[in-house]
């Protein structure tokens, strides 16, 4: 693998004539000096849930063609099983070349932890999306306060003695961002997610009826998802991840390094029309139309009412809670008050296998703070994201990292040191 090294005096340059990051550059001269697309073809997947609008966005409104990519697909999986099982097998056999991931599914599978051992080495290229994610708590559990911060953890930790089983938690695929979510919520509450609570793994569409029949207590996952289980009064919204951790990083875009290997100036247009794209999706103007299209039977195949309201900021919490009216509290695409969305900040991909590492997940795969780093530095190529800034005349953001992140519960996680934050975690298993 070479790293193009990012060229200091082309980066000044460009950055004097960018207005800031947001800057959408429409002349044609540019796509031709970053070099002809190799390919006009890849095949992307993505679950239909909000974290994958800038791709479907990308593709429906010809941000991928303005670059040369003519031919992309974007295609959706039945689950995040099906994804990972596209992606191994690879488009050439029928399957994808990469599209969009909750972390750290790139590293497991670039390690074969998650694959039966077969390594599928992938490259972490952009993060698509901020917040938009939350976890919904059954109505049958109603009126105990169990919110951001619990008033009263042992409803959880002492659910058996009442109902003859442990609390049920579900999510979509395991060890992923949306487990890594309410495990942080729970410990933060002082409950061990590994002994107090029962974790599952289960489809969106089981989980609803779960939480409806309550044999499923909470539920963590991406919008639309926790906003209709209010909607079909299921349960009720217990925690946004955007309370829980302002601007935290979501999913992102990461596709198989021997595709981008191959296609190096392929993948850079791609990563041009994703900005154009996710720009797009970031004007509050644009998320009604963004809320019909990806409403429709080919995408999400949701009702639009109910995309619109997360997609504004717009979150009816309910059980007695204050709701939430905020556009800068749903999901965002491009830019926040921390600065770049779309940059994939190597500080804020590390989390991920630091928090991996803190519950031991998928069999102790991260054992060391030095082993988390050594990966990221393989899997992550915000280089290129870079040079794709470049080419766009974008500025990029100084740092490889984000600084200190704070967490609800006042944990700080400083990125130059991991091993300060899981001291400071009274619940893990390091
Ligand atoms: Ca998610």
């Amino acid at each position: 693998m070479s790293n193009q090294r990012f060229n200091r005096r082309q980066f000044l340059l460009g950055a004097g004539t960018a207005a800031g990051l947001i800057f959408l550059n429409k002349t044609a001269s540019h796509a031709q000096s970053a070099g002809k697309p190799e390919t006009t073809k890849i095949r992307l997947g993505y679950l239909p849930i909000v974290e994958s609008a800038p791709l479907i966005i990308a593709k429906e409104k010809g941000f991928f063609a303005k670059y040369g990519m003519t031919d992309v697909e974007v295609i959706k999986q039945a689950n995040w099983a099906s994804a990972r099982d596209n992606v191994v097998i690879g488009s050439a056999a029928g399957g994808i070349d990469g599209g969009m991931w909750q972390l750290p599914m790139p590293h497991l599978i670039t390690e074969g932890v998650i694959t039966n051992g077969r390594k599928v080495p992938m490259y972490v290229l952009a993060m698509l999306i901020t917040q938009g994610n939350g976890i919904a708590v059954s109505n049958t559990l109603r009126g105990q306060g169990l919110h951001l911060r619990m008033k009263n953890p042992n409803v959880i930790k002492e659910f058996s003695r009442a109902r003859g089983r442990q609390f049920k938690v579900a999510y979509t695929f395991p060890g992923g961002n949306q487990e890594l979510w309410i495990r942080y919520w729970l410990a933060a509450n002082g409950i061990d997610p590994d002994k107090d609570v029962d974790m599952v793994t289960i489809p969106p569409a089981e989980t609803v009826q779960g939480l409806k029949t309550g044999t499923v207590d909470a539920f963590s996952t991406g919008d639309p998802w926790p906003y209709r289980i209010v909607e079909e009064d299921a349960g009720f919204l217990a925690v946004l991840t955007a309370q829980m951790w302002r601007f935290h990083p979501e999913e992102y875009l990461a596709i198989r390094a021997d595709w981008v290997d191959k296609h190096p100036n392929a993948t850079i247009a791609l990563l041009r029309g994703l900005f154009e794209a996710q720009q797009w999706c970031d004007q509050k103007a644009n998320r009604q139309e963004m809320a019909k299209l990806l409403s429709g039977r080919n995408f999400y195949n949701v009702r639009e009412d109910i995309l619109i309201d997360p997609f504004l900021g717009q979150y009816v919490m309910g059980d007695g809670q204050r709701n939430v009216s905020d556009f800068t509290m749903g999901p965002l695409y491009w830019q926040c008050a921390r600065g770049s969305v779309s940059y994939p900040y190597r500080s804020l991909e590390l989390w991920f296998l630091v928090e991996t590492m803190r519950w031991g997940l998928h069999r102790g795969f991260i054992k060391s703070v030095d082993q988390a780093r050594a990966l990221v530095n393989r899997v992550n190529r915000e280089d290129l994201w870079r040079r794709a800034a470049q080419a766009s005349g974008i500025k990029p953001p100084a740092s490889q990292s984000r600084g200190v992140e704070t967490l609800f519960d006042g944990v700080k996680f400083d990125p130059a040191n991991p091993q300060a934050y899981l001291k400071q975690l009274k619940i893990k298993r390091v």
